[in-house]
């Protein structure tokens, strides 16, 4: 038995009468399912249930609690039924999870969600073709080109599958989705395809460092486990950008949000939601929550969307009555005690600065690369620190000194032989879903080139 389905919902004292009320809301017992329906294999079935579908996760905790937060967005990237039952403010500050076998677990870690949920694995093979990092739209498209030619490939992700695009409720420029598309099923679909062909996933491992020589790769995981790969792939995107407020990281998950918010939407029904930027993540936020929320308010520095936004979701925004556009507006202040409970605005033309109350809170104000573990291995970064591959590792001589081999690098070669960026992460990359999948299969073949040595 997993040693985390023995554990108990952790209680002192001063708990005891909210310890009581989660019991009481958990007597709707959750009858055992066996195995639980969700276990990671090829035919794990769609999220969407019946409301009342007892093979929900069930998340108890209080508002505006940030571990609870992070479970709800990790599962509901993984499309993984879930129910959340907010608790009065005495509730006990860490969340618990009710597993539809009758399982709880007080605040548990997304590592131990994982492993509850089966999903938890370590690298089974010494050796393999292909390690690719990142499971965002890149990375996964990647693993399925790969696998599908036969390569042995692990694919390494510290979060839950389907990068930036899982947290979008509505992907609408993708080829293929004429109705458009939710992040987190094309996800799934995705990791279905990748099953099918083999990929070996391993989920909330995170690639902290690397040692790389051409013909052998190896990939160091933040636990110190070690992948060998002959060739291997960087598909690590973007982290979301921060306003740069004080006290930012004490309201994340408690009123302030970075990304589209996709598993939020349904708590905001009747509210007034503020969504931070001008392209198109800020608009498909504010079109989901306008769908619940009293009010949505567009927060930008600019004039107008024009220039940022796609046409199609400003005619949208524009047509949407609970939709308005601050213009020449930042955010300048969080304010709440614990919770966010109010922002200041400040109107950079009249330069008057006022705060209005709320709850909600979404940043979508891009990304930036995380890839300081390439500069620590000498691989060449442009000055935002994207990683710059192929031809574009020509342009200046001293790219050029740094490259071993007598052929150039490939197309999406990294100025490290076998070793590839694709996606956001690279230098000059076109930041969107269809680009990032074109380049997972495009960078397959230049792997193949590099495995058979030519
Ligand atoms: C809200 C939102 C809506 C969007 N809507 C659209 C749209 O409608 N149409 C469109 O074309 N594009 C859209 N985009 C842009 C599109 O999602 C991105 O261009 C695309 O996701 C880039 O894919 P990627 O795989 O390169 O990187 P990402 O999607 O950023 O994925 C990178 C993955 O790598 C993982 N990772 C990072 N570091 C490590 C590490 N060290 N070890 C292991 N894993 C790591 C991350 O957790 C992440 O899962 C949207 C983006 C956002 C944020």
């Amino acid at each position: 038995m997993d040693k985390h389905e023995k554990q108990e919902a952790a209680g002192t004292p001063a708990d005891a009468a909210a310890e009581a009320r989660v019991d009481e809301a958990l007597q709707e017992s959750f009858p055992a399912s066996d195995p639980p329906f969700w276990t990671l294999g090829p035919e794990r079935p769609k999220a969407a249930e019946p409301a009342d579908d007892p093979q929900k996760v069930r998340i108890y905790s209080g508002l505006g609690n940030a571990a609870a937060y992070a479970i709800r967005d990790f599962l509901h990237r993984c499309d993984v039924p879930f129910e959340w039952v907010p608790l009065n403010d005495d509730a006990p500050a860490e969340p618990l999870c009710v597993f539809p076998d009758g399982t709880r677990m007080a605040a548990p870690t997304i590592r131990q969600i994982t492993d509850k949920l089966g999903w938890f694995r370590n690298p089974s093979r010494t050796e393999y073709d292909l390690a690719i990092y990142g499971a965002g739209p890149a990375g996964l498209s990647a693993a399925v080109y790969a696998a599908a030619d036969g390569l042995s490939t692990v694919l390494v992700e510290r979060w839950a599958l389907g990068g930036q695009a899982g947290s979008t409720s509505r992907i609408e420029n993708y080829l293929g989705f004429d109705q458009g598309v939710s992040g987190a099923e094309l996800a799934e679909r995705a990791r279905r395809q990748a099953d099918k062909f083999g990929v070996e996933i391993l989920l909330a491992r995170e690639g902290r460092g690397a040692e790389l020589q051409p013909g052998r790769g190896v990939g160091i995981l933040e636990d110190g486990t070690r992948i060998v790969a002959r060739a291997s792939i960087c598909a690590t995107g973007v982290a979301y950008r921060c306003l740069g407020l004080p006290d930012e990281n004490r309201f994340l998950g408690a009123g302030l949000y970075y990304g589209a918010g996709a598993s939020e939407a349904p708590l905001t029904a009747g509210e007034h939601v503020f969504v931070v930027g001008g392209g198109n993540s800020a608009g498909q936020a504010a079109m989901q929550f306008a769908l619940r929320a009293r009010q949505v308010s567009i927060v930008i520095r600019d004039d107008s969307l024009r220039r940022t936004m796609s046409q199609y979701l400003l005619d949208r925004v524009e047509a949407a009555p609970a939709v308005e556009v601050l213009a020449r507006t930042e955010v300048t202040a969080l304010h709440g005690n614990g919770v966010l409970r109010e922002i200041t605005l400040r109107d950079n033309g009249s330069g008057t600065e006022r705060r209005v109350p709320t709850r909600w809170l979404f940043v979508c104000i891009g990304g930036d690369p995380q890839t300081s573990w390439a500069e620590s291995i000498g691989m060449v970064r442009d000055q935002s620190g994207y990683i710059v591959t192929g031809p574009d590792l020509g342009r200046g001589r001293e790219r050029l000194q740094r490259w071993p081999l007598d052929r150039d690098p490939y197309y999406l070669e990294t100025s490290i032989p076998g070793v590839f960026a694709i996606g956001d992460v690279r230098h000059n990359a076109v930041r969107r879903c269809a680009a990032a999948v074109g380049e997972g299969a495009m960078a397959v073949a230049f792997v193949h080139r590099v495995l058979d040595g030519s």
